[in-house]
Formats: C-alpha cells, sequence, structure tokens
C-alpha cells in the first residue's frame, strides 16, 4: 500500500494554525492529527491526551531516550514531541498525517522525510498577531512578549517551507491548505508506479 502524506503545519504561536488545522480536519476528517507531548503546563479547558500528552520532564527525557519521538524541540523552555509509533504507523496504513509543529521540529522531520509537505501560516501582520496572543487571556504579558519576539524569528525561516498559508480567514486558509493536499495528492513523483499498473491491465482508481 502506498503511504499517506505526511503534512506539517507551522507558524507563529497566534497565526491562527491551530483553529486552522481544526476547521482542515472537519472538511477532511480522514487526515488524523498527530497528538505531541509536551513538558508544558495545560491552559484552562485543555485535556490530557486531546490537545497534547503533558508530560514530566523525565518521562520526556525517558522517551526520548526510548527513541520514541520523531523529532522533538524546545520552545521557550518547554519541551515538545512528535510521538513516533503513532505516526509511522498511521503513514504505513496509508493515512495522512498532519503535525502541528515549531519550526525546528518541522526542519527535523524534514531532514528524515523529505518527502513530508512543510506549510507554514502567516498572521495577516504583527499587529494582528500581538491582539491575538493578548486575547487569548492565557499568558502572562511577559510569556506574550516573548511569544512575540520568538514569532518574529520563526516567521524568518519561511524560506524553508514549501507553501505559505496568509491566514485572514480560517475557512478560506483551510480550503487552501486542502488545495495543496489535493494537488500533492495528484503530483506525478507520488504516483509513479500509475503508468505501470494502468498498461498491465489494472483499474487504478
Ligand atoms: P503551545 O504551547 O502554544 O501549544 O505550542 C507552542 C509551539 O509548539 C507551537 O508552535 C506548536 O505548534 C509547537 N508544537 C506543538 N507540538 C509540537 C511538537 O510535537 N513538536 C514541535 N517541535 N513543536 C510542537
Amino acid at each position: 500500500m502506498k503511504n499517506g502524506l505526511l503534512i506539517v503545519v507551522s507558524g507563529p504561536s497566534g497565526a491562527g494554525k491551530g483553529v486552522t488545522c481544526k476547521r482542515l480536519k472537519e472538511l477532511a476528517p480522514d487526515i488524523q492529527v498527530s497528538v505531541s507531548c509536551t513538558t508544558r503546563d495545560p491552559r484552562p479547558g485543555e485535556v490530557d491526551g486531546e490537545a497534547y500528552f503533558f508530560l514530566t520532564e523525565e518521562a520526556f527525557n525517558e522517551k526520548i531516550e526510548q527513541d520514541g519521538f520523531l523529532e522533538h524541540a524546545v520552545y521557550l523552555n518547554h519541551q515538545y514531541g512528535t510521538p513516533k509509533d503513532y505516526v509511522l504507523g498511521m503513514l504505513e496504513s496509508g493515512r495522512d498525517v498532519l503535525l502541528e509543529i515549531e519550526v525546528q521540529g518541522a526542519l527535523m522531520v524534514n531532514a528524515h522525510y523529505p518527502e513530508a509537505i512543510l506549510m507554514f501560516v502567516l498572521p495577516p501582520s504583527l499587529e494582528v498577531l500581538e491582539q491575538r496572543l493578548k486575547k487569548r487571556g492565557t499568558e502572562t504579558d511577559e510569556q506574550t512578549r516573548k511569544r512575540l519576539e520568538m514569532a518574529k524569528k520563526e516567521i524568518e525561516l519561511l524560506k524553508s517551507y514549501d507553501y505559505v498559508i496568509k491566514n485572514d480567514e480560517i475557512d478560506k486558509a483551510a480550503r487552501q491548505m486542502l488545495a495543496i493536499i489535493d494537488a500533492e495528492r495528484c503530483a506525478v513523483k507520488r504516483n509513479l508506479d500509475l503508468s505501470k499498473r494502468l498498461l498491465q491491465g489494472e483499474n487504478i482508481l
């Protein structure tokens, strides 16, 4: 069976990648969204196993030693990582998997899986980004300031990505993501076996 697509979505905190990915999942329920592990504390309303698997530093480090992460990175003093077995298992069973991760992790994934599709979500402006971060109300002023500084550094890494989504409207952004995924599914480089199979008399649909 053909492997599924590995879709990586990054973008600064407040760019709206979380809600956009949620909308994408509604539009394309077959896409599997990987649940990451993190050592940061849950925000109000975040459920363990849904938003993240919330781990202690010890448990996270143990998982690193066991080679349990596809990638992992430190972001503003907390560790984040993508569970390896889940993602590889899904891809091998032909399912498309979406990772919503920051830039260091995305570049690590790309180094190991160059066939991954890398998308970067940008906010309409830095002002909008700041407003969104403040409106969230889940971070202190100092944390918001650090996230903004981090955002500027992340935006400079746009050039390492394959696609950019300018996120002014969630539905439009999610539909653009889906269009990119559909186009990638049709890419000849991912379908090189088709001519042979067709010529052998197979129905390729
Ligand atoms: P937050 O604390 O706002 O949930 O996430 C902070 C940053 O970590 C976001 O950019 C988010 O996409 C990223 N992130 C979430 N899970 C992972 C992961 O498994 N690996 C990496 N490298 N980044 C992650």
